[in-house]
């Protein structure tokens, strides 16, 4: 008899913690769980880091290479350094910065209104796709590079409609309007991008083709790294997988690949260009609280910033900005060992916290990101210095 009592009591907490459990599935930001993944990374993945001296550049950049690690914090980023013998690629970059990463809305943002932030330079609420506050669109940094004829790109190793590369290209008030995103690449005269999401393209609810629509545009449509090697002139649409990518180690050398050839053809542009590459799934690794994930996205992403810096030292007129939108796991480093790459971390949460996150920059313009700022300033600064217009 208790129990029956009892079960409308029990049915509405139940109800009541889905609820909750929803809200917090969607905003992901703040799910407080610890995970419980793999705390331990046993070592065993490293490779060769060059030197790229900074030689002397030009007082502002032709070519700005946005490079955003999804999640990446000191400690992820110190992670992949212990996992590859004490040394990565960032090292070669001499001009580091701290971004102040809130939101309008929340302290601890999430990736849509960080990436708009980088994008836009404008602070907007949790969940915005190139959106302000009252929900109007703003103008990125690729459009108006794009107004001013500079080639541009997306490089993402998550669905390219996911939250950080959308807020470069679309404007939706929800990060959760995948195919309304998909739609806003098809506005743009963006010259390449490459990711993952065929599905938000082509088969979607209202029936277009996007892809067959891109065709249509002059684009040529690659669905391997192979064919996106292949192609060295014109633009181009990759997408690699219906949705994400694979995790490391099974997506290989997909971002290496991809940067690579973006910078191709990109720099087939007199006037100059805009790229942004995300490593998205160090985020993923560290919701999940999941070390040998953080450490193997780390160092992919780290391996497509030693790309970037191959180009970037030949090429002499080019700034690369390496940056997070946001730390995610809470993420700590109790115990490791650079001799064997062996890294011991602990996480506070399941979600994003607000703590500040590192900028590296190299090249011409590189002073200006030392120091700390607002994640607005990242964009205010990189549109000065490639003289492209701001609405006041
Ligand atoms: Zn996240």
């Amino acid at each position: 008899m208790k129990r029956v009592k009892k079960s409308p009591f029990i049915f509405l907490t139940l109800v009541g913690c889905c609820f909750t459990n929803l809200l917090w599935a969607q905003e992901e930001y703040k799910d407080p769980k610890n995970k419980k993944g793999t705390e331990v990374f046993e070592g065993g993945a490293s490779y060769q880091v060059k030197h790229y001296p900074q030689k002397t550049f030009s007082k502002t950049p032709k070519n700005i290479i946005l490079m955003i690690g999804d999640g990446m914090g000191l400690a992820q980023i110190f992670s992949g350094m212990t996992a590859n013998g004490g040394h990565l690629f960032l090292e070669n970059f001499k001009n580091i910065g701290f971004s102040k990463t809130a939101s309008a809305s929340n302290y601890t943002t999430d990736s849509a209104a960080g990436a708009t932030a980088l994008s836009t330079g404008v602070k907007t609420f949790n969940g915005a796709i190139g959106v302000d506050n009252q929900k109007q669109p703003l103008s990125h940094i690729l459009e108006k590079a794009i107004k001013k004829g500079l080639k541009t790109g997306l490089v993402a190793t998550s669905s390219i409609t996911h939250a950080t590369p959308g807020a470069f290209i679309a404007h939706v008030d929800s990060r959760k309007s995948f195919e309304d995103i998909a739609l806003d690449f098809l506005k743009t005269d963006i010259d390449v991008f490459i990711g993952g999401g065929r599905k938000y393209f082509e088969t979607r609810k209202e029936g277009r083709n996007l892809i067959m629509e891109f065709q249509n545009k002059g684009y040529q449509i690659a669905y391997n790294l192979e064919s996106i090697r292949n192609t060295t002139s014109g633009k181009l649409v990759g997408l690699t997988a219906a949705d994400h990518n694979p995790p490391m180690p099974e997506r290989g050398e997909f971002l290496e690949i991809a940067t690579e050839s973006a910078l191709h053809l990109l720099n087939q542009s007199k006037k100059g260009f805009f790229l942004m590459v995300e490593g998205s799934q160090i985020d993923f690794s560290a919701h999940k609280n999941d070390t040998p994930g953080v450490v193997l996205e780390m160092l992919d992403f780290d391996k497509a910033i030693g790309t970037a810096l191959a180009f970037a030292a030949k090429n002499q007129e080019t700034l690369i900005i390496v940056t997070a939108d946001h730390e995610t796991g809470g993420m700590t480093l109790l115990n490791g060992d650079f001799t064997t790459g062996k890294v011991e971390a602990k996480y506070t949460t399941g979600g994003h916290t607000g703590i500040a996150v590192p900028i590296f920059a190299y090249g011409p313009g590189a002073a200006e990101f030392c120091g700390f700022m607002e994640n607005t300033d990242i964009a205010k600064k990189m549109m000065q210095l490639l003289s492209l217009e701001q609405k006041p």
